[in-house]
């Protein structure tokens, strides 16, 4: 059954669940090879439109010992859809493509962005289906990796470019003081706005963040897939939802215009 609300599960100290979110995509096979040779199983939480993109590569990271999690068919904000049937065939569909693919579905949910209400969580649990679903699973180790390259908060003025070194560091430091959570990394992008999709995963440093990270953890911790949890260990997220990917500007152009507005 689907929760009311996101869930964080609370980890024994020195565990961690990594997480990679809306593939699959050209870098998924690439990680799924290196985190297997380091003898680490993962979770990717794929979507519908990616998996149609790139059909063959979920029954190899399933092979590689990977966990295959739902992240819905389109990414929508999932609260704004209209009906129903709609949010259903959101989660059904991606089921769909997943079992087609050759996978067996471990039936795990993330909702994409975290936006998620006790009236999703009730359409979907009416579904014979759709309702032996656990999560929808949050995170709470993330550093927004998808704006590498670009400025880290759109909505400020002469924000500072997001860069990778800084976004390495951002994860090794949280993951060290929180001692055990659930990271989430991109490794690919399904925003719905195609010139945003299009902008992020022109950026994606999925495959160099996990190569750069792994060596310096890997010694100190226990690595576990989402559905290898007990389901009790599960708790109600603290936080609200993160934030929305930043809208769909050329930041260059956007920085620029802002520059020559009249003071
Ligand atoms: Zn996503």
């Amino acid at each position: 059954m689907l929760s009311q609300e996101n869930l964080v599960p609370a980890l024994p100290d020195g565990t961690l669940a990594l997480t990679f979110d809306d593939g699959p995509g050209p870098h998924s096979l690439p990680i799924g090879h290196f985190l297997h040779e380091q003898g680490i199983r993962a979770t990717f939480f794929v979507v519908g439109r990616s998996i149609r993109e790139t059909p063959k590569i979920l029954s190899e990271l399933q092979a590689l010992g990977h966990a295959i999690g739902n992240h819905t068919d389109t990414h929508p904000r999932l609260p704004l859809l209209d009906t129903a049937e709609a949010v259903k065939r959101e989660v059904a569909e991606t089921h769909r493509l997943i079992e087609a693919s050759g996978c067996q579905p471990p039936h795990l949910l993330r909702a994409p962005y975290g936006y998620w209400t006790a009236g999703l969580a009730a359409i979907l649990n009416t579904d014979p289906e759709l309702s032996r679903y656990s999560g929808p699973f949050g995170w709470s180790v993330e550093n927004l990796d998808y704006r590498i390259g670009l400025p880290r908060d759109p909505k400020v003025m002469d924000s500072p470019i997001h860069t990778f070194e800084s976004c390495c560091e951002s994860y090794l430091k949280q993951v060290r003081e929180k001692r055990q959570g659930v990271v989430l990394i991109h490794d690919w992008a399904a925003d719905p706005e195609p010139k945003l999709r299009k902008q992020l995963r022109a950026g994606n440093r999925s495959l160099e963040i996990t190569r750069w990270l792994i060596p310096r953890i890997k010694s100190d911790f226990k690595f576990v897939r989402l559905d290898e949890l007990p389901a009790p260990t599960a708790r109600f997220a603290p936080a609200a939802a993160p934030p929305l990917p930043a809208p769909a500007i050329q930041p260059g152009q956007a920085w620029a215009n802002l520059a020559r507005l009249p003071t």
